[in-house]
Parts: structure tokens; C-alpha cells; sequence
């Protein structure tokens, strides 16, 4: 028999994560404060518990999917008697220092502790596109990693239970930098009758581009490589003189400046600090506010 496994929370994504592992044959039992949206799990197999500590002792291993920490705690604590011996997969989203602390207390409960972050839909959970990334103790992951890969594309980041928070805030971060900058572009595009099909061919063209100097972003600043030289693909003076044009005409146009103007600021400060010929990569140290 395949390792049995309970759910708390069966909302979109709780109810997903229950639909993987019983498709890949596990015993389910699945709990939700609303016990009504935990129904449809049961016409597909799994056990609808009438109480958290019930789900708790149905299974060895318990995934926690609610909307934040601190649900996921008053749910947890409720019923700390239970969790000796369990392990806690804990997939609601937060932040490091969250995952941190609940790590902390579960161990002192006698429980085992992975904190993972869901890089992907309810619809893709079960597939390769469903990303989950896992932080945590090594060994727990180990010994239930067949288990996991029930949910998609499961991958073990890091001994430190924050890891996993950490890089998802990190994905957030690269999504609505993309995201927002786009909302950006259609508003001067649309103020400067330009067809959005015209932009939709150009993001095709230049994502590649885009994607080049982010990769190469990340890997310079790996390896401290802020002077520029041979390999710069464009300095911090050709960034900044590029930001002036987008300034002027979002002005002219009576665009919202609040995004271009957080950009200057931080190159105000790379330029004060005399940075200006110096790779992209160098804006990296000028991204704490205490610099
Ligand atoms: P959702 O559909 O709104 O479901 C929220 C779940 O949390 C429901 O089961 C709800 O119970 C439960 N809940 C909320 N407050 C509670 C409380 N105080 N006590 C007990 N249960 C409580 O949201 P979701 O999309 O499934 O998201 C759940 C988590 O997954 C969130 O942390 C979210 O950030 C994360 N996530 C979601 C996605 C996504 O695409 N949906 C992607 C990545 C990560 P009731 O049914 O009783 O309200």
C-alpha cells in the first residue's frame, strides 16, 4: 500500500494536492474548515475527516495548505498533542522567517518539518510543470520523496527551511517586475497609438534578449564580477541614459511614473556612488537601502 496522507485544506490548491496523491494511489484523508468543499475529494476516494486531530492520526505525513501562517498555526497548535512522529509538509505561502519559526516549533513538538513553495496553478499540480520547491531537513525529503513527487516537479532547495519561502518571493519578485513593466508598456503604447499587436511582436522578439541579461545578471553578480570589461553587455551609464527617455516621456504623456521613477532612484544611487561605468551587475549593491 502506498504511504497514506492527509490534507488540511481543501481550497483550489488544497484540493489539487489531494487529487495528485490520489491519483498516484495514496490513501487521502483531507480536512477543510469548510467541510462542504471537501466533498467532491470524497466522490474520488479520500477520507473527509470530521476534525483536525482525526486527519492528523489517519496518516504519517500531513501537507498543510491554507491561506496564510497564521491560519496554519491556530490549526496546528489546536491540536499539538497529535504531531510526535509526524511529518509536516507545510505548503501554505510565507515568508522565511515564518517557515523558520514553525520549523522551530514543530521540532519541539517531536515533529519532522519540510516548508515548500508552490511554483505553479492548481491545474498543473501532478504534472512536470508543477514546480514545488522544498525546504527543510535533507533526510525528511529523502525518506518521502516518492511520496512528494506525487505533486509534479518536486525539488529539495535547502537544508534551511527559509530556502524555499526565500526563492519563491524571489520568482514573485522577477514575475511582477516583468508583469508591472508590461502594464507600463501598454499604457505608453496606448497613449502613443501604437497598435498592442506591434508590442506583442516585439516582446516575442526581444524576450530572448531579455532573458540573456537576466541570466547574465545573476551570474556575474555570483561571481563578483561588477567592474565592466570585455564581457559587459551594457554598463550602468547605458541603463541609465535609456531611463531618462522612458522618464521624459512618461511625463510628457501624464503616465503613472511611480515604476520608472523607483528604478532612478536606485541608479541615483549607483551614479552618487560613481558607478557609472560599471556592469549592470554593480546595481546589485545599491539594492539595500543601507548602502
Ligand atoms: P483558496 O482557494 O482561497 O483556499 C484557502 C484555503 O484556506 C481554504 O481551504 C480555506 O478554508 C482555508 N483557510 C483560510 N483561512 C483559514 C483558517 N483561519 N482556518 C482554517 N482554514 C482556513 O486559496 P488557494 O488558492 O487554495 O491557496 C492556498 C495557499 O496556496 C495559499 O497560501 C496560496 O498562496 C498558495 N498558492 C496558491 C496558488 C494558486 O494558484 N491558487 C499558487 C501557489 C501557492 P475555507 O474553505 O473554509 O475557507
Amino acid at each position: 500500500m502506498k504511504t497514506p496522507v492527509s490534507v488540511l485544506g481543501t481550497g483550489r490548491m488544497g484540493s489539487a494536492l489531494a487529487r495528485a496523491f490520489i491519483k498516484n494511489g495514496h490513501p487521502i484523508t483531507v480536512w477543510n474548515r469548510t467541510p462542504h468543499k471537501a466533498e467532491p475529494l470524497a466522490a474520488l476516494g479520500a477520507t473527509v475527516a470530521e476534525s483536525v486531530d482525526r486527519a492528523i492520526s489517519a496518516s504519517g505525513i500531513v501537507v498543510v495548505n491554507v491561506s496564510d501562517y497564521d491560519a496554519s498555526a491556530a490549526l496546528l497548535h489546536g491540536v499539538a498533542g497529535t504531531l510526535r512522529g509526524k511529518l509536516i509538509v507545510e505548503l501554505t505561502s510565507g515568508t522565511p522567517q515564518g517557515a523558520r519559526g514553525a520549523a522551530e516549533w514543530a521540532k519541539a513538538q517531536g515533529a519532522n518539518y519540510l516548508d515548500g513553495a508552490i511554483l505553479a496553478t492548481p491545474n498543473l499540480i501532478g504534472s512536470a510543470q508543477g514546480v514545488i520547491l522544498v525546504s527543510g531537513p535533507l533526510a525528511a525529503f529523502t525518506a518521502h520523496k516518492d511520496t512528494l513527487l506525487s505533486l509534479g516537479n518536486v525539488r529539495h532547495v535547502g537544508e534551511d527551511p527559509g530556502t524555499a519561502s526565500t526563492l519563491d518571493g524571489a520568482a514573485l519578485s522577477q514575475m511582477w517586475g516583468g508583469l508591472f513593466g508590461t502594464l507600463h508598456a501598454i499604457a505608453l503604447c496606448e497613449a502613443e497609438k501604437v497598435d498592442l499587436a506591434a508590442l506583442a511582436q516585439q516582446w516575442t522578439e526581444s524576450a530572448p534578449v531579455i532573458e540573456g541579461l537576466i541570466s547574465d545578471l545573476i551570474a556575474r553578480t555570483k561571481a563578483k564580477r561588477f567592474a565592466g570589461d570585455e564581457q559587459t553587455l551594457s554598463s550602468i551609464s547605458a541603463h541609465h541614459g535609456a531611463l531618462q527617455h522612458l522618464i521624459e516621456i512618461t511625463h510628457m504623456r501624464n503616465l503613472d511614473p511611480a515604476l520608472v521613477e523607483a528604478y532612478d532612484e536606485v541608479f541615483k544611487r549607483a551614479v552618487a556612488a560613481g558607478h557609472l561605468d560599471d556592469d549592470f551587475a554593480a546595481m546589485t549593491r545599491f539594492m539595500q537601502r543601507s548602502l
